[in-house]
């Protein structure tokens, strides 16, 4: 027999190695196994087992052993990691390698094992204790030895707390093989410190019980489609849904899974779960240390749990049965990963279901235009859920203008309209909250020089206005590399003391309403301020309690919050993603919009929004209806017009390095080689410098293919980006479905 193995190089080649006899039936795909490699040993993982190798057999060499300190990877998810590798142009191993956490796949993190002692014969120990009964030196031995008869097999650690233990005693007696040791691994018990209260099903709505039905058709296999997409208000019940669902699939003696975007596994959301479900669930956050991580993943393969909730790679969670995975936003960039495998969650979690006979539910209130088709063609069920469970008024929405401010008074900050701060100023008469929201951080975008033109900006990457200055550290920091300098106080270039900053961030945000507002208790949530999981949770619980009347911030305070006290949203810059260079733009703004929206009025009063504009927009007046059809058509039919997604499949390849003439010229002859599999659906850009030109100092091309009928061309872009390696210094990604066009 023979074994296909992949190794930890990323080379996107199995090797083929004779399988010993003596291991023939302990082996199977997914077999972590060393192997001789050059002169070396390495681990890999068994893709495939066959009968022939295309290599002479006397040519071959033979695996040498099981890796026994990693798990196998089950055979389900194997089949899933080809198909990744396969449609998003990823080397097998990178593939392979997102199916595991780290702490499994490399054997950092080891099981724990506790060891066990116990008397080794008893007829010698009672011998021995007869023999030695009146020997001093030997007494704490004798001792040791009718303590343990006593009590039968123990830790180590318990015999120690006994009073009369001796360490010397205990190893004598161990070498003189008096003792004997036993090893068993030990899975943590449920980390008991959470505690919440269990709740049980809500009686469904009728919204909730067409869903309900739906989805158990689905689950007994007699419906057209695997995949329910679940498009519902906020507040409509959508968790309810999946609660239900899943106490469902567990019923069937099934497992599930439940994708959230990262930033909306919340202690709330986490709560709820937990509550209904308690240790059935495995929670997977990004905060996990590895051997947390490694315990979870243990808990999930040995069946321990049965439901798995996280963000996006929790959808490689190693159940064997599984019944159901939930993708809770479906439309949240956050589920596409950025490196290699660039792979979407929600596409993989249908491909995922349909591989494994288990059902999806995509759930959203705003879904993306890819599932709305997908749904239009068919393919997936649409159960609409329009109703509020609650009834609660949607929220009042206000667009204004800011072109028709008075002008602002010079010196003055004019970051909120007069309609906004009376807004503001009411809430804070009434004890009501306020969040306004800016998405960007900082304190300004751009620092220039009114006398020389200066403008200061990173000098590795080259995107203007890319450094964002923040007033209470003195930096300007550039959101491309990361990278730090000084705030200059006067201008590098000509000495000009009056420096100027525009632009404005969250910082900048903070510090007028603190102006502007002088009695408001303020809070700011940012990626500037949030260094750590805690930080975020004291600001959240301040804001909570009422500890806060104003809550500044950017995207992060978007999402899945809720907050009874919060009456007003302003949103300081409601048109600010609408000229990103990325046909997706339209889609996120209305997103972020209707999202940050949902924020106010979740209590008992109603909740009003402002979104404050300098432009008029099709997508704004869509978003103050919260009119999300209206939008959806218009987005689409914009997209059937220029030919995007979803109406085309789009690979963007971007090409990287150091010297543009050489990125520029390597680009050209990738892109010739495609010229083979043009035809009349597909339409393909040549390479051209990408919106951002450079980051980190490396130049940046781009090119696109788009259309219909990708296959072919999509295996050509796989080889030729795997298999014939760029010169040194350059480097290509392709993006399978890219999300970003940047
Ligand atoms: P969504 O996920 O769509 O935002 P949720 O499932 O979170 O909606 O429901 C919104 C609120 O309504 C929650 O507080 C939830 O407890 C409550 N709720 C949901 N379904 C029901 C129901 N059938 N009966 C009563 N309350 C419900
Ligand atoms: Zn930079």
């Amino acid at each position: 027999m023979i074994a296909k193995v992949i190794t930890d190089i990323s080379l996107d080649k199995e090797f083929d190695y004779l399988v010993p006899p003596e291991l023939a039936d302990s082996l199977r795909p997914g077999s972590a196994v060393t192997v001789p490699f050059g002169k070396s040993r390495r681990t890999g993982y068994i893709l495939s087992l066959v009968e022939k190798s295309s290599y002479s057999p006397d040519k071959l060499k033979a695996l040498t052993g099981i890796a026994a300190d990693r798990p196998a990877i089950p055979e389900n998810l194997i089949r899933l990691g080809r198909w990744i590798a396969d449609y998003y142009c990823a080397s097998q191993e990178h593939s392979i390698r997102t199916l595991l956490p780290a702490a499994i796949r490399t054997g950092r993190v080891k099981e724990k094992k506790c060891r066990f002692y116990s008397i080794a014969d008893r007829e010698t120990a009672e011998k021995y204790i007869i023999a030695n009964a009146k020997v001093t030196r030997l007494a704490k031995r004798v001792e040791l030895l009718q303590m343990l008869l006593r009590k039968g097999e123990s830790r180590k650690g318990d015999l120690a707390t006994e009073t009369g233990f001796s360490m010397a005693a205990f190893d004598a007696l161990c070498k003189a093989g008096l003792i004997s040791v036993r090893e068993e691994a030990v899975t943590p018990e449920f980390d008991s410190g959470i505690e919440t209260l269990p709740d049980s099903p809500l009686p469904p709505s009728p919204d909730q019980q067409k869903a309900l039905d739906q989805i158990t058709e689905m689950l007994s296999g007699r419906s057209t489609s695997h995949v329910q997409l679940l498009y519902g208000t906020t507040n409509s019940g959508k968790t309810e849904v999946y609660l239900q669902a899943i106490s469902k699939v567990l019923s069937m003696g099934k497992a599930a899974i439940v994708l959230v975007p990262e930033i909306s596994l919340t202690p709330q959301t986490v709560r709820r779960f937990r509550a209904r479900f308690g240790t059935k669930l495995s929670v997977l956050h990004s905060r996990l240390s590895d051997r947390e991580r490694f315990d979870e993943w243990n808990k999930i393969n040995s069946g321990k749990v049965q439901i798995a909730i996280g963000a996006r790679s929790a959808l490689f969670a190693p159940f064997k049965n599984l019944g159901l995975i939930v993708v809770d936003e479906e439309h949240d960039s956050s589920y596409k990963q950025s490196e290699s495998p660039r792979y979407h969650a929600r596409d993989v979690a249908v491909v995922r279901g349909k591989l494994e006979n288990a059902c999806v539910i995509l759930g959203s209130a705003t879904p993306s235009a890819e599932s709305l088709y997908n749904a239009k063609e068919g393919k997936f069920m649409l159960c609409r859920m329009a109703v509020q469970v609650d009834n609660k008024p949607a929220p009042l929405i206000r667009i204004v203008d800011r072109r028709l401010d008075p002008p602002p008074e010079p010196g003055v900050s004019n970051l909120l309209s007069p309609i906004l701060i009376h807004a503001v100023e009411e809430r804070l008469e009434r004890a009501e909250q306020c969040i306004l929201f800016l998405n960007r951080r900082g304190y300004a975008r751009s620092l220039c020089c009114p006398q020389c033109g200066y403008e200061a900006r990173c000098p590795e990457c080259s995107v203007n206005y890319n450094y964002t200055y923040s007033r209470s550290r003195e930096i300007l920091s550039c959101h491309l590399c990361g990278g730090v300098v000084p705030a200059p106080h006067s201008c590098p270039e000509c000495g000009f003391q009056d420096i100027r900053y525009s632009g404005s961030g969250t910082e900048k945000l903070e510090s007028c309403a603190r102006g502007i507002f002088p009695g408001a208790r303020i809070g700011r949530m940012d990626s500037d301020m949030m260094r750590s999981a805690e930080d975020y949770e004291v600001v959240l619980d301040k804001f909570r309690r009422g500890k806060l009347d104003i809550l500044v911030g950017t995207q992060m305070i978007a999402k899945g919050l809720h907050f009874p006290g919060v009456t007003l949203v302003g949103v300081v810059n409601a048109d600010l993603g609408l000229s990103m260079p990325d046909f997706r733009a339209q889609e996120r703004t209305f997103q972020m919009l209707t999202q940050v929206a949902g924020r106010a009025g979740r209590g008992e009063k109603r909740g009003e929004v402002i979104f404050q504009t300098m432009r008029d927009s099709e997508v704004l007046r869509f978003a103050a209806e919260l009119d999300f059809d209206g939008f959806s058509k218009f987005d689409l039919e914009f997209r059937e017009m220029l030919n995007y997604p979803p109406y085309t499949r789009l690979i963007a390849i971007f090409f990287k390095g150091e010297k543009e003439s050489e990125v520029a010229s390597y680009a050209a002859g990738f892109a010739e080689k495609l010229e083979a599999y043009r035809h009349e659906n597909l339409r393909i850009t040549p390479p051209a410098p990408a919106p951002v030109e450079k980051i980190r100092n490396q130049f940046r091309y781009l090119m696109t293919v788009r259309g219909t009928g990708l296959k072919k061309i999509r295996e050509a872009i796989r080889i030729l980006a795997l298999h014939h390696l760029p010169p040194s210094g350059i480097s290509v990604a392709v993006d399978v479905d890219a999300q970003s066009l940047m």
